[in-house]
């Protein structure tokens, strides 16, 4: 088993192995915690692990209730946070107690969002299901749901008391999400690891992929909690991938996005003479080797356009994150009016193809 700890205020422990679900009661009860929990899941994963994950916290003495809700960003929303918080509320849960998201990413953001609004705030533990969960999501106490016009933008910080990383559960994901979690496993090589993107050339053990992940994770995330600094690194492939998950009407999907988010910004790096040559090829190898997308049909003004929007933009800059060299990035303040001209040598490469 591989164990970390998020040192953050207060420091909470990340555990990564097989058959952790049925321990996720007895760990819990380690937190000192009341002994009711609200489990927050989607309907896909509810009908693969609910009973177990139920059943592991009523063995431990958990009075367990659930909120289940449909799967999709569709779903991402203020009025399904508002549904589980009526849940929570009828179950009887308290101060002292916990939310305990079992699903992607998804269940995880809008779970920690409600355990933060929930009596001004409760605690809640992560029990991803997803690879990108695992590699990301479940870790840094991120939490947000959609808006109407976009992405993520309605959230707090509320950092999980534990986070479970169960990888038996790794084994029913479709291929096509295995791959979105991919995607940002190679974000993180690109971002600071270029022995990370040689396990990945080599298929290494994917907990030790994973271990590399939530290391980095941790330890951007302990040194700039709130996203001010070096934790917008993790952005790498984001902001653009953002922009592509809206203009595709979010059919497409979240680790696809990041793919052609991080050509866009490999490529527009390297041509700016911002990136050592080499860095775009190996990231579109890496990508494409996991059947990812690595072109998109959307042109750069379109891209640009609606990148405009995101929610990392402040007062007229926008920090873009681009790839420096290999297993190195950089933050690169932009004027968010010269987006669009930044990005255009892109048509034909990876945008309007
Ligand atoms: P997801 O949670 O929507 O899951 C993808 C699909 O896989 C869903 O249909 C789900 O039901 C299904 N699924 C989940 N686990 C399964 C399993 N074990 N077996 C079979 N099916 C399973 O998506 P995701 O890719 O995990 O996460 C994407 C979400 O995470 C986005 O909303 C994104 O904004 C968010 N995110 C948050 C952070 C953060 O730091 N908080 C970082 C990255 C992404």
């Amino acid at each position: 088993m591989n164990k970390l700890t998020v040192n953050v205020r207060p420091p909470y422990d990340i555990l990564l192995d097989r058959g952790l679900l049925r321990q996720a009661g007895l760990l819990a009860a380690g937190l000192e915690t009341g002994r009711r929990v609200m489990i927050v899941s989607d309907e896909t994963v509810a009908a693969l692990y609910l009973e177990k994950t139920r059943a592991a916290f009523a063995e431990a003495g958990f009075d367990a209730a659930s909120f289940v809700f449909p799967a999709g960003e569709a779903h991402k929303r203020l009025s399904t946070v508002e549904a589980l918080l009526d849940a929570a509320d009828a179950a009887g849960l308290t101060r002292t107690d916990l939310f305990a998201a079992l699903g992607g990413g998804l269940v995880g953001d809008l779970t920690g969002l409600a355990a933060a609004l929930y009596l001004r705030g409760v605690g809640f533990i992560q029990l991803p299901t997803t690879l990108l969960a695992m590699a990301d999501a479940a870790v840094g106490g991120k939490t947000a749901v959609n808006l109407a016009s976009g992405k993520n933008l309605c959230g707090v910080f509320h950092q999980p008391r534990l986070v479970l990383c169960d990888l038996d559960t790794l084994d029913t994901l479709p291929p096509a999400v295995f791959a979105e979690g991919m995607a940002e496993v190679i974000k993180y090589g690109a971002i600071c690891s270029a022995p990370l993107l040689d396990k990945i050339r080599n298929s290494v053990s994917l907990e030790d992929i994973l271990a590399d992940c939530l290391r980095i994770k941790g330890e951007i995330v302990r040194g700039d909690t709130r996203d001010r600094g070096r934790r917008q690194l993790l952005n790498l492939g984001h902001t653009f991938g953002h922009a592509l998950e809206k203009l595709s009407d979010y059919t497409l999907y979240h680790g696809e996005g990041v793919s052609v988010g991080l050509l866009i910004a490999a490529w527009a790096a390297e041509k700016h003479g911002l990136c050592a040559s080499g860095v775009y090829d190996e990231l579109r190898a890496l990508l494409c080797a996991q059947r990812l997308p690595v072109t998109t049909p959307f042109r750069a003004v379109q891209v640009a356009s609606c990148a405009m929007n995101d929610k990392k933009r402040r007062g007229d800059t926008l920090t873009l994150v681009l790839p420096k060299a290999r297993g190195e990035s950089r933050l690169y303040p932009l004027p968010a009016a010269c987006l669009g001209d930044f990005i255009a040598c892109c048509d034909g490469e990876v945008t309007g193809c």
